[in-house]
């Protein structure tokens, strides 16, 4: 995300030093969904992967676990697609093939702390975008109010017998859900947040147990499936910067805020925060053009708006990954309900498909 920011300071005429790892992140076996939204900022950047490396979703289900049941098409939103599901180092390759041709942005490696904090004293703004366990913040001082949801988040490559039909689908069960996303041809990306104790056993079992688990999790829908990758696991927490702008810095994306992936949201937000920074950063040109770019003042109309943006958002994954994980009997017949009235919704369920496209 830090190198989309750098990327579009950069098309505002702005000098970016952009202090980042040298080595390539080792393959992630992750793929995300990203909206309508972020598909136009990163298309803009000329950096949107091309062919196989973004696969359209035209319809999303979401199934109970008691007989609820929620469909989603892209059809009537006036998009083409409700998200893309976007291979991971495929868009970084991008970024950073983008970057190394954009003449304004100076790269300085993250192993040169000397040249990398001379930048940081003489920068009129520093933006933070080191994700959710940034040591910069820690730095600043900058408290993090923090909820552990005592789940991981697993993550492979399959590819499945039976057509996916550019269909995301999503299982809850109980506390547990499973995502399994379209990929090119008859590929899908899973992402399985489970309990901590049942991460550790999934993660011990050999691939044929594994899939086994699996297959009878998603109730087979997508007939035989194939692991083609490792798998990967990241712990779930819910997380808040107190404060995201200070004299001269800003936190952006997970280094601010942190999300259940059961939405696919994080990244999602975390472009939102750099379009809304670069909008207001270029707005000072218009009556404040004197202010500096890392005055405080400025920087708080940045901090409100995404604040309010991403409280919406938390409260939706938030509360939904509650509403699941009750146990009663009760709780459960009343959220399957619950997603049957919202399936026949109309206006509610067209509002939250649209907040989650980003539009
Ligand atoms: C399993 C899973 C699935 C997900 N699926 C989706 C999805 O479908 N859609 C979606 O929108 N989001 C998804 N997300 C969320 C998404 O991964 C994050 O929100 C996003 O990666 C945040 O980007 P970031 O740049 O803020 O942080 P990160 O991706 O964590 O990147 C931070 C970068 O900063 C670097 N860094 C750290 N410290 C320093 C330093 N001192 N100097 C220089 N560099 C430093 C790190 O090496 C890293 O490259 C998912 C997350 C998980 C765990």
């Amino acid at each position: 995300m830090g190198l989309a920011l750098a990327l579009q300071l950069a098309s505002q005429r702005l000098r970016v030093g952009l202090v980042a790892h040298d080595q390539p992140r080792p393959g992630d076996v992750r793929a995300y969904a990203l909206n309508p939204a972020s598909r136009d900022q990163l298309a803009a950047l000329r950096v949107w992967p091309q062919g196989d490396a973004a696969t359209p979703v035209h319809a999303m289900e979401v199934h109970g676990d008691d007989g609820g049941e929620l469909r989603f098409d892209a059809a009537g939103t006036g998009r083409d697609a409700l998200a893309w599901i976007v291979d991971v180092p495929a868009l970084e390759h991008q970024l950073a093939q983008a970057v190394s041709y954009q003449s304004l942005i100076d790269r300085i490696p993250a192993a040169d702390a000397e040249q990398a904090k001379a930048l940081a004293a003489s920068a009129p703004l520093t933006v933070i975008c080191e994700g959710r366990d940034s040591f910069s913040r820690e730095r600043l001082g900058v408290a993090v109010e923090r909820h552990a949801y005592g789940q991981h988040a697993i993550a492979a490559r399959l590819s499945c017998e039976k057509p996916h039909g550019h269909v995301a689908r999503q299982w809850f069960d109980g506390g547990e859900i499973l995502a399994l996303l379209p990929l090119a041809g008859n590929s899908v990306a899973l992402v399985w947040s489970v309990a901590d104790a049942h991460h550790a056993e999934l993660m011990a079992l050999n691939t044929e147990s594994f899939v086994e688990r699996l297959h009878a999790a998603c109730r087979g829908a997508l007939g035989t499936l194939t692991l083609t990758s490792e798998r990967a696991a990241w712990p779930l927490t819910l997380g808040q910067a107190r404060h995201w702008v200070g004299p001269r810095w800003a936190l952006a994306g997970d280094a601010a805020h942190t999300l259940h992936p059961l939405a696919g949201q994080g990244l999602n937000v975390g472009l939102a925060d750099v379009a809304e920074l670069a909008r207001v950063l270029q707005a000072r040109q218009g009556q404040d053009y004197w202010r500096e770019l890392g005055d405080v003042k400025l920087l708080r109309r940045y901090e409100r708006a995404r604040k309010a943006d991403v409280a919406a958002m938390t409260g939706l994954t938030d509360g939904l990954q509650r509403l699941f994980v009750q146990a009663p009997r009760g709780w459960q017949v009343l959220r399957n309900a619950g997603m049957n009235v919202f399936e026949h919704s109309g206006p509610l369920k067209q509002w939250v498909a649209r907040q989650a496209m980003g539009l």
